[in-house]
């Protein structure tokens, strides 16, 4: 045999995969080709030392730092779940508190009718002195009445989809921050 073996054999060889007469074969070239026999040898050296090396592990912390990330995901978790509570929540207690306000209102003003022509008169003050205002906003209304109704849809549910585009990247900027935190 004079052609040399090649190293995928050597490494074939190393690991006992080949058949008893190509093993044969090889011993046998080997055993008569200095340059075959070199490059065996240091395969085999290589070979050793991988076998007796320690099994690679994880880095040193790298459980840790896995329970850190793993702890710090679920707090910005927890942080989304808050914000959607606490936005629920407002607007729950607002809505809560204006309903209070207004059933007093009214009772009161039942309760008190001289009391409530003079709060007529201030708001038809106010109304007065905030006319520009009144005026835009009555021209304002005017004008969305008489847009038609599927354009008025529309403008509404484009504008609440913008709005709830931007609550969700206030929420995702939050989110980033929070998992962004160190500790
Ligand atoms: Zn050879």
């Amino acid at each position: 045999m004079h052609t040399h073996i090649s190293t995928e054999q050597i490494s074939l060889a190393l690991d006992r995969r080949l058949s008893p007469q190509e093993q044969a074969d090889a011993r046998e070239h080997l055993t008569g080709c200095p340059t075959c026999r070199q490059e065996w040898d240091a395969w085999h050296v290589l070979g050793n030392r991988f076998a007796q090396a320690p099994l690679i592990g994880p880095a040193p912390g790298f459980v840790q730092r896995f329970e850190k990330r793993l702890q710090q995901r679920r707090a910005a978790r927890r942080g989304l779940l808050g914000g959607v509570v606490l936005l629920t929540g407002s607007v729950s207690l607002w809505s809560l508190i204006a309903l209070v306000g207004l059933i007093f209102g009214v009772s009161w003003v039942s309760a008190h009718p001289a009391w409530a022509g003079s709060v007529v008169q201030f708001a038809v003050r106010l109304a007065h002195t905030l006319q520009p205002l009144t005026v835009t906003l009555r021209l304002f209304i005017n004008g969305l009445l008489q847009i038609p109704t599927p354009v008025l849809s529309i403008t509404l549910g484009s504008g609440l989809l913008i709005m709830a585009v931007i609550w969700a990247q206030l929420v995702n900027w939050q989110r980033g921050r929070l998992s962004a935190l160190p500790g």
